[in-house]
């Protein structure tokens, strides 16, 4: 259980917790109540140094990154077993300090322990190349670790980020520093207990709370750090890049979203509002993949909003704790503020707002609930469907033709997810092809699996992870030559 007296959270560093070396400390608290969890560390540049450095001093002595293959693969697969076992444990840290309904926060700890599996699998199945040159010698390459990985990690999906960074880079041998969101650092705290009993060794995994502007921006300018790989805004992500440029260090960003839904008149519509409106209102609709844009073929537009907006009206909107909430609340009142201003730029715009956007009363008024808005009357052009709003609210917007639905989609910095429903194959193929996002799912809303790449094009990043194609982000590739005599 998590306790309900507020409790110390010191950073991890070598194996250890310690305090920040000024005694600083910040709280975190739960979204749903505003009661405060936990007291929190808060990271100064010096103590980030001493966490690089000892990250850096644990890769040079080469106790991961020499350890033979199949134990650190077996050490990768006793953390994913370590989680599931203790699924609710974690899955009660995720929801209290994020606001997470416990289902969904259940299913994310899952996903966890799905991550580490896959690349505990992987760690064995890194193989070079032998290239035939002209020459009389043998060429070869080589996939070699980087050292120190900096992770920077958003609020939305906490340990879910954290284990699609942490568990590619430890397969390719690194050594981590994690910087947690200030809103949810305590999930990334509880999982460097439990890599310590899992075995693997002090000092490859380090995690330093903190703010952004010091213990984030410490740690991306730090000359020791080689790799950064940073989740969050668009935004904060340009900075980042920018960082990186002082010491040529890779990087690699996974940024906002504004995905387009494209619903052509063919589609099963039944099927596609039910999951349209997960795929919209999931995590409260805090998900960089969110289809906040749903563009409708004209003749089916009536239906499917009508469907839509009394799907929306019956969404549970309540307490994390109780198993049939299907929205919990925003992560911060200042959060929910910058949604609700934008709810107020749409109505302004002159969108109509066919529900929501009201303020729970009763047992819910402590915490940072909000009813989902919908949208109709949008056009591309306004606020409201070219920012992230990251929050609860859709815009629907009716098209003629698979041109305009194509030109619609791409009408956007942005180009990370999306959706496309529709029962002709040939158009399927051809709209997938031609819409400008990393990410796509036909007849369905779940476009990531632990397997594939996920990633965006334009604004929403660099890179992908997941899948073998993350270890391409953990690590640098060496061209080897071998003369035969
Ligand atoms: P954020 O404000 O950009 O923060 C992300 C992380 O960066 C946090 O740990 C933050 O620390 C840290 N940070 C802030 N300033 C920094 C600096 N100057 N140097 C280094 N680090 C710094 O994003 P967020 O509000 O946590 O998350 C929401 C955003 O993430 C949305 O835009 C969403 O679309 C995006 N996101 C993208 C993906 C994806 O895979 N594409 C996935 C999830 C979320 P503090 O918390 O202390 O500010
Ligand atoms: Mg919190």
């Amino acid at each position: 259980m998590v306790a309900t007296q507020a409790t110390f959270e010191g950073l991890v560093i070598g194996g250890k917790r310690v305090a920040a070396s000024d005694g600083r400390t910040a709280p975190t608290t739960d979204p749903a109540t505003g009661e405060v969890i936990a007291q929190v560390a808060q990271a100064n540049a010096a103590d980030v140094d001493t966490a690089v450095k000892t990250a850096h001093a644990r890769y040079s002595e080469g106790r991961w990154h020499e350890m033979h293959t199949r134990e650190r693969g077996q050490i990768l697969q006793r953390i994913a077993n370590l989680i599931r076992e203790r699924i609710d444990f974690l899955a009660q840290i995720e929801s209290r300090d994020g606001g997470k309904p416990i289902g969904a926060a259940r299913g994310e700890m899952g996903s966890v322990a799905n991550t580490f599996e896959y690349y505990a699998g992987a760690v064995n199945k890194i193989h070079g190349q032998t290239i035939p040159v002209n020459a009389n010698g043998t060429h070869m390459t080589f996939r070699e670790p980087f050292g120190v990985c900096a992770l920077i990690i958003p609020w939305n999906f906490p340990l879910v980020i954290t284990a699609w960074k942490v568990a590619p880079a430890l397969a390719m041998g690194n050594t981590v520093v994690v910087k947690p969101a200030s809103a949810t650092p305590l999930s990334a705290l509880a999982l460097a207990d439990l890599v310590l009993e899992a075995g693997l060794p002090e000092g490859v995994f380090n995690v330093v709370t903190g703010s952004g502007s010091v213990a984030g921006n410490a740690l991306a300018m730090h000359p020791l750090v080689r790799k950064i790989s940073f989740t969050g805004s668009t935004e904060i992500g340009m900075g980042v890049m920018k960082q990186a440029a002082d010491g040529i260090k890779r990087v690699s960003l996974e940024l906002g979203g504004k995905s387009a839904n494209i619903v052509f008149a063919d589609a099963r519509i039944d099927a596609c509002v039910e999951s349209s409106l997960w795929s919209v209102y999931d995590n409260a609709g805090q998900d960089c993949c969110s289809r906040s844009r749903i563009l409708v073929e004209r003749p089916v537009y009536d239906e499917f909003v009508e469907k839509f907006v009394n799907r929306t009206k019956t969404m549970k909107v309540g307490l994390p704790t109780d198993e049939s909430t299907e929205m919990g609340p925003l992560i911060t009142t200042s959060h929910r503020d910058s949604v609700i201003n934008y709810i107020h730029i749409g109505d302004d715009e002159g969108a109509k707002r066919l529900c929501g956007g009201e303020i729970p009363r009763g047992v819910l008024s402590k915490g940072n609930f909000l009813t989902p808005v919908v949208y109709s009357n949008v056009t591309s052009n306004m606020r409201i469907m070219q920012e992230e709003v990251f929050g609860p609210v859709v815009g629907i917007m009716p098209f003629d033709g698979e041109a305009e639905a194509i030109r619609f989609a791409n009408d956007s910095p942005y180009g990370l997810s999306g959706s496309l429903w529709t029962r002709d194959i040939g158009r399927a193929l051809r709209v997938a092809r031609a819409v400008e996002t990393g990410m796509l799912s036909i007849n369905s809303s779940s476009s990531v699996h632990i397997e594939a790449p996920f990633g965006g094009m334009k604004q929403s990043g660099i890179g992908r992870e997941q899948g073998m194609t993350a270890l391409e982000h953990y690590s640098e590739l060496k061209s080897v030559f071998i003369a035969n005599d």
